[in-house]
């Protein structure tokens, strides 16, 4: 499975977390997922979280890591199009999303060829899932619970 939880930390950010080896291992999307593939998103490999994590809604309290408001703003499977550990590894995933908001393959690529590098981009492949202009627009909303961070 995958989940997508909006975060309005200090700065509001997307955490997308993919499970592998038992764990969520975590990527937080400043500006979220873009599903039109000219928007290439930073994303900041982040500490692994547990698999308990992935339906966490609620306000994380202040004077704790990562305090403000948190909904799981999409998620549903995820399927590796190249083996997962080797692409972890490389620095280079291909998968596809079956979300709620989020469908068709992505690509999730390190972008400096350094080990200790903790920047990726998330880029979503040209499908029949990618749009672009207003039609790229997606509800900012929880898939669970319909609140918003607000
Ligand atoms: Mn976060």
């Amino acid at each position: 499975m995958f989940v997508v939880q909006k975060h309005a930390a200090r700065r509001t950010h997307y955490d997308l977390r993919l499970e592998m080896n038992g764990v969520l291992v975590s990527w937080a999307v400043p500006r979220g997922p873009s599903i039109n593939p000219d928007e290439k998103r930073l994303a900041i490999e982040t500490e692994d979280h547990p698999l308990e994590y992935q339906d966490y809604e609620g306000v994380i309290p202040e004077g704790n890591y990562g305090a403000g408001a948190m909904i799981v703003w999409d998620k549903g499977l995820w399927i590796p199009h190249e083996d997962d550990k080797v692409g972890l590894e490389k620095g280079k995933l291909l998968f596809e999303l079956r979300g709620y908001k989020l469908h068709g393959v992505w690509t999730l690529c390190k972008t400096s060829k350094q080990s200790q590098g903790n920047e990726w981009l998330l880029v979503k492949k040209p499908d029949g899932w990618a749009r672009t202009g207003h039609e790229a627009e997606v509800a900012e909303s929880s898939v669970l619970s319909g609140v918003t961070v607000e």
